[in-house]
């Protein structure tokens, strides 16, 4: 019987691996802050699609079931505080 086990295949790991978002910029919610991964629900300007206006569903006020509701239609739209001033005034004209 061999009594030492064999390290042989492990020695390739390497503990220092980077995390697999460390390279992506993770957008963060404006309000929270909540890094908005994917399992976050959150919207970001469909007007300008500025990176950096990412909104959680939770400082939004919207539900899990209407955000999914909405995603599944394709009705979701949600504009930044300068983008929907812009669709207001489109509108009212
Ligand atoms: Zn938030
Ligand atoms: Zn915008």
């Amino acid at each position: 019987m061999s009594g030492a086990p064999a390290v042989g295949a492990s020695a390739a790991y390497s503990p220092a691996a980077p995390k697999k978002l460390d390279n992506v910029a993770v957008p963060v919610c404006t309000v929270c802050g909540t890094p908005v991964s994917a399992d976050v629900r959150a919207l970001q300007c469909e007007r300008c699609g500025d990176p950096n206006k990412w909104k959680c569903i939770g400082c939004l006020a919207v539900s899990a079931d209407a955000y999914d509701m909405l995603i599944a239609c394709k009705e979701l739209c949600w504009f930044c505080h300068e983008c929907s001033e812009d669709v207001v005034k489109i509108k009212d004209d």
